[in-house]
């Protein structure tokens, strides 16, 4: 299968080229050139299906063209050796928790799956050295140094934003050693993406040393995300429900919406999307208006979906040929202030007895809003509460229990290399590796 550029401005890539390059040469993002049809019958049998069953007809239908059955399944096995268990909250919410990973965030599925095609690259077709760029507001740079950790050819450079991530998220990847280097930026995340983004622009750099994105940017990283929402609809079948499904996405860089929307695409029965945002509301705005007009994020606490200019837009548009009325006939869109995310967390605890973690909350809450009776909604439960520890507490009044998972990584010396926003040290730091 080739790739295209949303700027239509490089040449077609192959899978490969397009895992290590990450973004296209005339920075845009890399979309497959045919979204293949899933056909009726598996749909009618996917509820007796495993989650892996699932996931490898969908990976299937992306990358089966390019890797070998046997290498593929293993890698999608492989990516997950975990649940992804649909919970009722209430009435006719459910949760999907994507939180029973390594580092219990939905971002798990999409770095172990292209941590796991890229080493199948380096060991397969000789690629290579590859070091991997990621910037992170929080979950992003754990799930990738925990995916890679290890992985043979390949390094990870993680920068993430001074002060900006909470004490759980941050020592996640900046204990870890090996091939992992943490680099503290001093700005905000649109800084540290920005940053990414000259680095994988500049001729001399990347003559220097090969490249490559591992944020959502990255079709190895984002397209695998698309498994769970197949998944979830299969467990909605399970029970019976087949009808007007409404699926909602605490949104941030669009990544993990537009891996559902490409789902739907292949003819997953999804009735709409909700894409639900914090304070970042670019989406929302642009929902309303027609007009995408990017700005600095704020900080919010909800702090993974703090992105002031989503680069997944751009897909988005492509999906939907640059059509804002074909966009809004499939998404809506909301957006809360911090103290309604406040508000329906604590709601939810002492209604339902369900624990959310700030980013589900937003779900949780639009979907409160916004479903209609005859609907059933999901909503994407991102991380684990306990990542977002100190905030749910001062929430809910309550300790919140930290798992045993994380609490490993608590107990590393934390390490990471002091870095400003400014590129041409960032960059002369790169050259000296
Ligand atoms: C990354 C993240 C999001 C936002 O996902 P996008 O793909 O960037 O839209 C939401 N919640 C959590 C917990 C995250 O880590």
């Amino acid at each position: 299968m080739k790739y295209y550029s949303t700027n239509k401005k490089a040449d077609n890539a192959t899978l490969q080229e397009a895992v290590v390059k990450g973004l296209a040469s005339d920075r845009g993002l890399f979309m497959p050139e045919v979204i293949k049809q899933l056909p009726e019958s598996f749909f009618d049998k996917m509820k007796d299906l495993s989650f892996q069953e699932i996931a490898y007809t969908v990976a299937d239908a992306f990358f089966g063209e390019d890797v070998d059955a046997a290498s593929l399944k293993e890698i999608v096995y492989d990516t997950l050796s975990f649940d992804v268990p649909l919970v009722h909250v209430n009435d006719n919410i459910y949760s999907l928790e994507l939180f029973h990973g390594p580092t219990l965030a939905f971002k798990d599925v999409g770095a172990r799956f292209m941590s796991r095609l890229l080493g199948y690259f380096i060991k397969k077709e000789g690629q290579k050295e590859v070091n991997v760029l990621v910037a992170t507001s929080g979950d992003t740079g754990s799930a990738v140094a925990n995916g890679f950790l290890g992985v043979n050819g390949i390094h990870v450079y993680v920068l993430y934003p001074k002060g900006k991530v909470s004490p759980i998220q941050e020592c996640q990847f900046t204990t870890l050693g090996k091939n992992i280097t943490a680099l503290e930026v001093d700005g905000v995340f649109d800084d540290c993406q920005a940053l990414v983004k000259s680095a994988f622009m500049d001729k001399e750099l990347n003559e220097h040393m090969k490249l490559t994105s591992a944020n959502s940017i990255n079709v190895a990283r984002f397209l695998p995300q698309a498994f769970y929402y197949f998944y979830a609809v299969a467990q909605l079948h399970k029970l019976g429900i087949k009808k007007d499904i409404v699926i909602c996405v605490p949104s941030g860089n669009f990544g993990n919406i537009t891996a559902g929307l490409f789902g739907k695409r292949m003819g997953m029965p999804v009735k709409r999307f909700i894409a639900a945002n914090n304070k970042n509301d670019i989406f929302y705005q642009y929902l309303k208006t027609g007009v995408y007009s990017p700005r600095p994020s704020v900080q919010t606490i909800a702090n993974a979906m703090d992105v002031g200019d989503p680069s997944n837009f751009a897909r988005v548009l492509a999906l939907y040929g640059n059509s804002h009325e074909a966009i809004t006939s499939e998404i809506a869109g909301c957006t809360y202030t911090d103290d309604q995310i406040r508000e329906s967390l604590k709601k939810c605890y002492q209604q339902h007895h369900y624990l959310l973690d700030p980013h589900g909350a937003v779900g949780y809450r639009a979907l409160s809003e916004y479903l209609q009776p005859n609907e059933t909604g999901v909503f994407l439960e991102t991380a684990h509460p306990a990542k977002f520890k100190e905030t749910v507490e001062s929430i809910i009044g309550e300790n919140v229990e930290i798992p045993a998972k994380l609490q490993a990584f608590m107990k590393g010396e934390k390490k990471s290399i002091a870095m400003t926003k400014d590129f041409d040290s960032f960059k002369s730091f790169l050259l000296k590796q």
